[in-house]
Order: structure tokens, then sequence, then C-alpha cells
């Protein structure tokens, strides 16, 4: 029997197939013209499933690449070399949600912006809004520990994971955690999966905690003429101990690519953007928010406040949409994440735009300012391979320049297949070795997600 029909007969003839479409074969990377090749797609139904197409696949020694909502910026659920692409976007319920007990319990298919949604409808908050929300699946958020704007104040991914139901070589259903608020009995296997981008194995479902909804939201933008006036403003606010719920930036070129849609006037001598939003009751709000504008206006050229429900989500529909503007310039980008000690970004902002100029690119970026976390971007043309090599020589050097400055190859995105070689450069020998250690041990074959994530 083929694997095909292997599969086929576990998961159902119209859920498995030789016949993989386009859609399977890239992610997010696909701006910068990644495509790989897989001998079959399965889509499981449940978590029992998985488990059997996991058991199928190990026992045939056939490798798997795990994909939710393909909107990752590593290549992570890129299949590579023929391999099996086992999506999760079947497993798409909310198993639980018990609002006076402030937790949910997700399958992995179920889309970020719908866990987000469901906790809002009941009074809480699940706080962490990577931006391809609609996309991106929360088992794929687990996968990448995905943070975004409100990881400043709230954290990423993993700090709201309170349990993890997953599928471990050779194809056994395991928990970890769950509705118990402590467990220290064991090793925390279930951490090592968080951030694990598919390698050790699959997620099938979440348990998250959640908490009350903040009352309100204020942010408030500012735009200045330069990044040095920007970054300063960042290192004002961080002094004088305001703890906004975001501190986002964007560089000019950010905004001579995504301006035009900011929904207020935007003067021409914008040359950088910060939003910081302050959240929490309405009183607490407004304090944060009076101290942010008081910290903001230090040589702003404009501040921007929405009010009301719909301005404010207008505010943050554009924030979201930067990365699909900076695209759409020259048709794709190769987009990195770098995170840097915060005292440096500055610094990082100022020598990514060298490095794009040394390498003839177009260049910007924009990111998560109070984690140090930059999205460094190379605007290309994705079918000019030229291009496409000067942007893999500048990301070399973007990734030394990280690690030179105290830095990480990757502060949300993951490895994926685009920094392998930027991680080996990062991680020490025994570091290495450990990596290369747990990886054995959770899959002695090495059939989850190969060439993913390790140097
Ligand atoms: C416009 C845009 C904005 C973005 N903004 C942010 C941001 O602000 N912050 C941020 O962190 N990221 C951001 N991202 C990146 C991306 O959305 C995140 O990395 C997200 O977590 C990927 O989730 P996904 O479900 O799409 O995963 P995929 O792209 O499908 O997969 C990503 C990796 O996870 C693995 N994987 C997926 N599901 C599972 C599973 N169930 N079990 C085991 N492994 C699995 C895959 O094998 C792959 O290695 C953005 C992307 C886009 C396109």
């Amino acid at each position: 029997m083929s694997l095909v029909d292997q599969l086929a007969a576990v998961v159902g003839a119209e859920h498995a197939t030789a016949d993989v479409p386009a859609a399977y074969l890239s992610d997010a990377t696909e701006s910068r013209a990644m495509r790989g090749d897989a001998s079959a797609l399965v889509r499981p139904g449940s978590a029992e499933e998985v488990a059997a197409v996991v058991a199928c696949c190990y026992e045939r020694g056939a490798a798997m690449v795990p994909r939710g909502g393909g909107s990752g910026f590593a290549g992570g659920a890129v299949p590579l070399d023929g391999a099996v692409v086992v999506s999760l976007e079947r497993l798409d319920r909310i198993r639980s949600l018990e609002p006076g007990l402030w937790r949910m319990e997700a399958e992995a298919g179920v889309t970020t912006a719908t866990v987000r949604r469901r906790a809002r409808e009941s009074g809480l908050l699940y706080p962490v809004d990577p931006g391809a929300a609609e996309q991106s699946h929360i088992g794929g958020n687990v996968a990448c520990n995905a943070g975004g704007p409100h990881a400043f104040k709230y954290g990423v991914t993993g700090a709201w994971v309170t349990g993890l139901e997953a599928v471990l070589a050779p194809g056994e259903l395991v928990r970890s955690g769950g509705a118990v608020r402590k467990d220290v009995a064991g090793y925390d296997w279930a951490r090592l999966l968080i951030g694990s981008e598919g390698t050790l194995g699959m997620v099938t479902a979440v348990h998250l905690r959640l908490v009350p909804a903040p009352e309100t939201a204020r942010p408030v933008a500012a735009v200045y003429a330069d990044a040095e006036s920007g970054c300063a403003v960042i290192a004002g606010v961080l002094a004088a101990g305001i703890e906004p719920a975001t501190l986002e930036y964007l560089d000019g070129a950010t905004l001579a690519a995504a301006g035009a849609s900011f929904p207020a006037a935007l003067t021409e001598a914008a040359g950088f953007m910060v939003i910081a939003e302050a959240d929490g009751s309405v009183a607490e709000a407004a304090r944060v928010a009076d101290e942010l504008r008081e910290v903001l206006s230090v040589g702003a050229l404009a501040v921007h406040e929405p009010e009301g429900r719909g301005e404010i989500e207008a505010l943050w529909r554009w924030r979201s949409g930067v990365s699909i503007a900076v695209t759409a310039l020259h048709g794709g980008k190769a987009s990195e994440d770098i995170a840097v000690p915060v005292e440096h970004l500055g610094e990082a902002i100022r020598a990514t735009l060298e490095i794009g100029a040394r390498h003839g690119l177009e260049t910007c970026s924009w990111g998560h300012a109070g984690d140090g976390n930059l999205h460094s971007t190379f605007m290309l043309d994705a079918s000019d391979p030229a291009a496409l090599e000067r942007a893999e020589a500048a990301a070399s050097e973007l990734f030394d320049m990280a690690l030179r400055l105290g830095g990480t190859v990757s502060g949300e995105h993951g490895v994926g297949l685009v920094k392998r070689a930027a991680l080996a450069k990062q991680l020490a020998p025994a570091e290495l070795r450990i990596a290369h250690a747990i990886k054995d041990a959770f899959d002695p074959k090495g059939l989850f997600n190969p060439s993913k994530k390790l140097p």
C-alpha cells in the first residue's frame, strides 16, 4: 500500500493526496521566492488522527512538516525534499472556554484571531497579537513562540500556555499541564515544544490562561523628524517607569511605504513614528496615556491620539497591514526579526539602513521597540535572483550586527529554514550539543520537520 493510501485510510480519502496544492508549499517567505516540494498532504481531523498519521509516517521513515496557517516568516512550514505536509487546519475546535476560571483549551488549528475574539466575548483577554492573526493558528503561535506588539507588557505566547497536548514520536498522544496552574513534577518537556517550530512533535491542543480584559485602551502615536529623536523618546518612556502595553516604532522608509493609509494626516517630514498604548481601567489608562503623551511629545512633529473603538481599531489595523504595504512596493521583501538589548535599538536601526545601502537594496525597519525587536526589511522584486542574492548577503551582515550588539538572530519569527546558518554563529558549542541531544531524544529518526531550526 502506498503512503498516501495508508494516510487516506486514517483520515479519509478526501483529506489525503499526493497532488499537493501550491498553497501548501510555501509560507510568508514566498515574498522572498521560497517554495518547497511535498510528496503528500494530509489533513487529520482529530488529535487521534494526528497520532495515527505520525505513527504511519514514523514507521515508514517519511519526513513530516506540521503546518498551521502558513504565515511564518522563517520558512518553517515549507516542505523540503518531498516531505509529507501535515496540516492541522481541521483541528479547529475550542474544546472549552471557562470564563469564570479564566481559561480556554483550543485545538491547534484555531486561528489566533478566534482565540482573541472568543476570550473578548467573555470579558477576557488573550493578549498575544502577532500581525497575521486571522491567518495564523494557535498551534503555529506555540510552535514559533510568537510575539507581537502587546508582548511588551504581556509577554509572548509561551507566557500564556499552561498545558499542551501533542503527538510525540513514534505517534503517541501525550498531555502536560492543563487546568492545573502549577506543576513542577517531571521535566517540563512541554516547554521545549514551545518555540520548537515543529521539529520535536506536533501540537494538537493548547491550554491557555486568560486575564480579565482591560476596561479600555488608549494609544498615543507620535511622529518625529528622525530615528534619533524617536529612540530618545523610547528610552525616555522606560526611564520614566511608564509601562505601556505596546511600544512600537516605524522608521522613515517604512512610513514612506505604508504612511499613505495611516488613519490620520501624516506630515511629509515624518521620519520616525512611535506608537505606545496605555490600557487598564478607565482611570488607569487615562493616567498612563497622560504620562505617555508628556514623554512622547518631546521633540515630536505631531501627536495622534485616536478616540473611540473605531479609531483605535483603525490604528492597529493599519499597523498590522504595514508588512503587506512594504511588500507591495516592489512585489517582495526579505524581512528579518533580529532583537537587540533595547539601549542598542537606535544603533541597530541605523546599521540596518547602512547594510541595505551597501548591498544596493531599498531598506526599512519597524518593530517592537520596547522589546528591542526589529523587522529589518530589504525590499525587492522576488523574481530577481540577483536581488535575492544581495538580500541573503545583507541578512548575513544583519545577523552579525545583532550578535555584535549582544542580541539574537530571531526575536519572534523563529529560525526555520532561513536562519540556520545564522543560529550556528549565535550558539556556543555546548548549546549546540544540547540542542542536537534534545532533537535526538524527541525525534530519534529525525522525521519531524528535518532541515529546520537546528544549524
Ligand atoms: C503580516 C504578518 C505579520 C506578522 N506579525 C508577526 C508578529 O507581530 N509577531 C510574530 O511573532 N510573528 C508575526 N508573523 C509571523 C507568523 O504569523 C507567526 O510566526 C505565527 O506564529 C505562525 O503561525 P502559523 O500558524 O501561520 O504557522 P506556520 O507558518 O504554518 O508554521 C510555522 C512553524 O510552526 C510549525 N507548526 C505549525 N503548526 C504546528 C503545530 N500544530 N505543531 C507543531 N509545529 C507546528 C511549522 O512546522 C513551522 O515550523 C507575521 C506574519 C505575517 C505574514
